[in-house]
């Protein structure tokens, strides 16, 4: 089920985007670099992948769905799993109600407000 509903994620986006994303009419195959010496299409693929209007979203079904091949949100296997590692590391260190934006965005409440 978890699987059907990432699927649906990742398919309604691709339909509200406003251009097709370039895997879809491009030639697949260059998302699958198998040897070595792919790995000029592999760099073409992330090219492509990074002006994708939906790579976000390809790239979190992969990551949730545990995409063994292929590239996938402009990553490979190794850098998705690297991603995926330190985001866990990232929520182990930080406590769940402690805010995730930076010290320098975060207000003040002692500081006055600027009178404009
Ligand atoms: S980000 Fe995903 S959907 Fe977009 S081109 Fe790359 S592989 Fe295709």
């Amino acid at each position: 089920m978890q699987d059907a509903r990432e699927y649906l994620k990742l398919a309604e986006a691709i339909a509200k985007a406003p251009i097709i994303p370039p895997c879809m009419n491009t030639d697949p195959e260059i998302w699958f670099p198998v040897m070595e010496k792919d790995q000029s299409q592999a760099r073409t693929a992330k090219k492509l992948c990074a002006v994708c209007p939906v790579r976000a979203e390809c790239l979190t079904y992969a990551i949730k769905m545990n995409e063994t091949d292929g590239i996938w949100g402009g990553l490979t296997l190794k850098e998705r799993r690297q991603l995926g590692q330190g985001l866990n590391r990232e929520s182990l260190k930080r406590p769940q109600n402690q805010s995730r934006r930076p010290r320098s965005l975060q207000g003040h409440p002692e500081q006055p407000q600027s009178q404009t």
